[in-house]
């Protein structure tokens, strides 16, 4: 059952750390004084969980390196499950557990959503470019579908999804313009029918009739998946976020943003988690703890588990993209979500025969590699893609991959060739974002081993906001112990980290 205190949301999270009464009415809750206060107004359950032998009274810190004392500033409070990250994929996760089950929730981030990869994302909601009979297919699969759902609900209650989450089902467009792309992709398409999806190869004529700006010769052609859709990070995240919020005045639903987690608190005797420390509070679990803090998940992992018996290493990655956004752009108009065949290649990090590398250059020691991407978002911008590197957390704006961007879209639209980049000085927004990139191409979803109650969701790379919805049904039946929907194996964490 629900645990947590009486929350009221507030409106502008941005300026305000925590969404949470009980914080301010205990905000000097100390382990001297926490029996009264959580005798009076918690659940004395609450006090059962500091079971340490060795430090009787408080549960164990897993990282030894942390060594600052839990001092009168931090508040404690209780929920089931603790979600670290509020990127799509925590958002998603803590509104599964939301409307699926009674479970509170609470959702901590070092900053505030949006500040990670999710602010960047593009918003593919695309099958296109994945392959038929991967590990990822069926759950791509699924999650596309819990997306296409959750847009209809929303139709059918008289909402819009094109206003709440920038919901568009524009079709996409795999663009090759060799003979070899070309024929790679007729392999595509056949495998796409094959798999029950709707998918038809166009040649050169019949694509020029779908997007006429497109610059077409004899050999291009192109994949065309006319169910594939489109979403607006930004949007998705504020509609996650209200309805999630619309929990906390049921008393199941907190935020704690700009509040970083900082250590596990495990007990002595169990070895179970039972609570984390903020930069401000402690918070106790009843049922689980969640990772998903996208690229930092390796490190906040390797952090939290210093010292402790529990080895892990999560080799998820920051690798680092750019966006261009150009504001209310009126060139021309794109019909379709667009992406040039190299993105495969691009994506995946590993060569495919016959295909082009699609501006692979050395940029200061470092792969780059840029690969055109198209989209016109809700707002009338056209957002151009995408860059891929590695630089460690670095998101600092490098404009010579702007104009790498630049240089790639307009090879396949002449007409921006006729402006030059500086045109859109005043009118154009630059996205910078980290995605947590895994080695073998798979995100991680599952319990750590030798943690039971601490779980991982994270290296979505670059289709956390595609897979979103399914990584948050996988882990939530996982941790509510529900039948599977798709076979959680290939993303295990055993075995891969
Ligand atoms: C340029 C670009 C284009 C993209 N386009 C698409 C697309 O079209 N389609 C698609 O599906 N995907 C796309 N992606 C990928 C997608 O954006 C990511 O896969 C997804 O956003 C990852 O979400 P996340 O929640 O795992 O990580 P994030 O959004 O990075 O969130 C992680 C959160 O964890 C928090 N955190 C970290 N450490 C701590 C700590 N110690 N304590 C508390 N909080 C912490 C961070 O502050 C952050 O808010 C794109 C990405 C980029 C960069």
């Amino acid at each position: 059952m629900a645990s947590a205190s009486t929350f009221l949301s507030h409106p502008n999270h941005h300026a305000n750390d925590v969404v949470s009464s009980a914080i301010c009415q205990f905000k000097s809750c100390s382990f001297a004084s926490q029996s009264t206060l959580f005798c009076s107004k918690f659940a004395s359950k609450s006090l059962s969980l500091h079971t340490a032998p060795t430090r009787p009274g408080r549960p164990e810190p897993a990282c030894a390196s942390d060594s600052e004392p839990i001092s009168a500033s931090h508040s404690h409070q209780t929920f089931d499950v603790l979600i670290i990250g509020a990127g799509i994929i925590g958002l998603t996760i803590a509104r599964q557990f939301l409307i699926g089950s009674d479970l509170s929730v609470a959702v901590i981030d070092k900053s505030v959503p949006c500040s990670g990869a999710t602010g960047a994302g593009q918003g593919y909601i695309w099958m296109t470019h994945k392959t038929p009979v991967s590990d990822l297919w069926d759950f791509g699969l699924r999650s596309q579908r819990l997306w296409e759902d959750l847009a209809e609900s929303l139709s059918e209650q008289g909402l819009d999804p094109l206003q709440l989450l920038g919901w568009k089902k524009t079709g996409s467009l795999l663009v090759g313009r060799t003979p070899e792309e070309s024929d790679m992709l007729k392999g595509r398409v056949k495998l796409l029918c094959e798999a029950g999806l709707r998918a038809e190869y166009l040649s050169a004529i019949d694509l020029l009739v779908k997007e006429p700006e497109l610059m077409v010769d004899k050999d291009t052609g192109a994949a065309f998946l006319p169910d594939d859709c489109q979403l607006d990070a930004r949007r998705a995240v504020e509609f996650l976020e209200k309805g999630n919020r619309h929990y906390s005045s049921k008393g199941r639903y907190a935020e704690f943003y700009n509040d970083r987690v900082i250590s596990l608190l495990r007990s002595g005797g169990s070895g179970e988690v039972e609570a984390i420390k903020t930069s401000r509070n402690i918070l106790h679990t009843k049922k689980a703890i969640v990772v998903a803090a996208g690229c930092w998940s390796g490190s906040l992992m390797c952090d939290l588990l210093r010292e402790s018996e529990v080895v892990l290493d999560v080799p998820v990655k920051p690798r680092k993209g750019h966006l261009l956004v150009l504001e209310n752009f009126n060139s021309f108009q794109l019909n379709h979500g667009l992406m040039e065949v190299g993105y495969v290649d691009h994506q995946t990090a590993i060569p495919l025969p016959n295909i082009s590398t699609s501006g692979l250059l050395d940029h200061d020691g470092q792969t780059l590699s840029v690969s055109m991407t198209a989209t016109m978002d809700t707002a009338g911008n056209i957002v151009l893609g995408s860059s891929r590197q590695f630089a460690g957390f670095c998101t600092e704006l490098e404009e010579s991959i702007i104009s790498c961007i630049w240089d790639r879209a307009g090879e396949f639209f002449p007409k921006l060739r006729e402006k030059s980049l500086s045109d859109f000085s005043k009118s154009r927004e630059v996205r910078v974002g980290l995605r947590p990139y895994m080695p073998d191409g798979k995100p991680v979803i599952g319990p750590v081993p030798g943690l039971a109650n601490v779980f991982l969701a994270t290296g979505h790379e670059g289709g956390g906001l595609s897979m979103a919805l399914g990584t948050a049904e996988m882990l939530a039946d996982m941790v509510i112990g529900n039948p599977e929907k798709v076979n959680s194996a290939p993303f295990a964490v055993h075995g891969r980290c």
